[in-house]
């Protein structure tokens, strides 16, 4: 069978592909290797309005979110809350369900049960691929243009020789079908002992209960270990242990920015491409941004019938000049945050616990941006420079957008 584009994987970043470049009248098979799209969930649901705008939809929200509490390794805690809603819980398998319902109307096949496998061959310049249907069957396919939206252990990356991420943070979350705890804010839980290189979370679920997970830059320590340890602390933070969860979550955040998110006939877009927030490792917001610009350079490629490495830089150059600049920020910080031990971190809630810095983070916080935030907690408060390396204090006092030289290899 002969296609204008294969997407694979049919999660939030392969879905809005697919959707956009249907709608532009051309010939979109997505496949997708579970037999339900959006099951199993790998993720917590919490996302920005941005990612209700680009879904043009609220149909999926379980509750809106005004503040957070972050917890220090000890238990003491900075709190804040805003007026309005700052960020949703969705149900996560509804986002993926209506993103891919819309690309069905407007035109592109689904295919479920379906596994992308391997590149075959080069033919006529398009790519032959193999996939593996429901029955087990052997099919191939000829695409004039690959979309790899097949999340973070990505095949088609793989496939196609485009390098992977540097860093993979074991994660691991379960669902709490009650729970105690405030309906309007997220907890984040910092500390060597629960959530190395991350943090955990505990997110209501607007229905009662609560999301909770860590995910972890650990020394081959399992993330489970770290999962039981912060529920240890949820029990002595609540006065009560969370009781019968109905769902695990074992997956992976890839962390870090690859070298080349395209090549000839080929694009990869989402977690395939590590397009996640280093300092959250959320990534609905950025992949689906992403995805859009894709289509974009995808579209005008496929009309000129020119789906070259050259033509299709233009994406790798789009996405980098929008989000880059975020994402070379937030891993320079990541890599300061993971210097921190557990003192540090300790000190550093203290030192946020005054009024004026909660009054900036409400001011300044947007999940999708956070190194704003950080930036302008930092130039308010001299106390917290002291907390942190020389480096971190030149980029306070440069220039916005700079980064300072790393002073430092990453511990590991
Ligand atoms: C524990 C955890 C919590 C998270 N919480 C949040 C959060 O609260 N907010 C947020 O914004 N982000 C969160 N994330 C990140 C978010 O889940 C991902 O960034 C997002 O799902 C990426 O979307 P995607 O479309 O690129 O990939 P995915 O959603 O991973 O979709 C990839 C799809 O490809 C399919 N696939 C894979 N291989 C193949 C193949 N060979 N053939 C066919 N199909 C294939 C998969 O089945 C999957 O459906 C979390 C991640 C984890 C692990």
């Amino acid at each position: 069978m002969d296609v204008d584009v294969l997407v694979v994987g049919a999660g939030p970043a392969g879905s809005t592909v697919a959707e956009r470049l249907a709608h532009a009248g051309h010939h979109v098979v997505v496949v997708e290797e579970h037999a339900r799209v959006g099951i199993p969930v790998q993720c917590a649901g919490l996302v920005s309005q941005r990612v209700l705008s680009l879904a043009e939809s609220t149909s999926m929200v379980r509750t809106a979110v005004r503040g957070a509490t972050v917890f220090g390794p000890s238990l003491g805690s900075v709190s804040f809350k805003a007026a309005e809603p700052r960020a949703f819980v969705i149900d996560r398998a509804g986002l993926d369900v209506h993103l891919a319902d819309r690309a069905a109307h407007a035109g592109a096949e689904i295919r479920t049960s379906t596994r992308f496998d391997r590149l075959v061959r080069t033919e006529d310049g398009r790519s032959v691929v193999q996939l593996t249907g429901p029955s087990g069957e052997r099919v191939e396919l000829r695409a004039r243009l690959v979309v790899g939206a097949d999340g973070v252990s990505s095949a088609v990356a793989r496939a196609f020789r485009l390098r992977r991420p540097v860093e993979i943070l074991p994660a691991f979350e379960a669902e709490f079908p009650r729970s105690p705890g405030d309906v309007e804010t997220v907890e984040v839980y910092l500390g060597r002992s629960i959530s190395p290189g991350l943090f955990g979370w505990w997110i209501p679920d607007g229905q009662g209960g609560a999301r909770v997970g860590v995910a972890v830059d650990a020394d081959g320590t399992p993330a489970r270990v770290y999962f039981d340890r912060l529920l240890a602390h949820l029990a002595r933070r609540f006065g009560t242990p969370l009781a019968n969860p109905t769902a695990f979550l074992v997956s992976g955040i890839p962390i870090g920015m690859i070298p080349r998110t395209y090549g000839p006939g080929v694009l990869l877009v989402g977690d395939a491409a590590a397009q996640v927030k280093p300092l959250s490792g959320g990534g609905i917001f950025t992949g689906m941004r992403c995805a859009q610009l894709a289509a974009t350079v995808a579209h005008d490629a496929l009309v000129r019938g020119d789906v070259s490495s050259t033509t299709l830089a233009a994406y790798d150059r789009a996405w980098r000049a929008e989000l880059g600049e975020e994402f070379r920020r937030a891993l320079y910080l990541r890599r300061v945050f993971e210097r921190l031990n557990d003192a540090d971190l300790d000190r550093l809630i203290a030192a946020l616990q005054g009024s004026e810095l909660a009054a900036t983070i409400v001011a300044f916080g947007d999940i999708d941006f956070p190194t704003h935030v950080v930036r302008q907690l930092l130039r308010q408060s001299p106390s917290l420079v002291r907390l942190l390396p020389k480096a971190l204090g030149a980029w306070v006092a440069s220039g916005e957008g700079q980064v300072p030289p790393l002073e430092f290899d990453r511990r590991k």
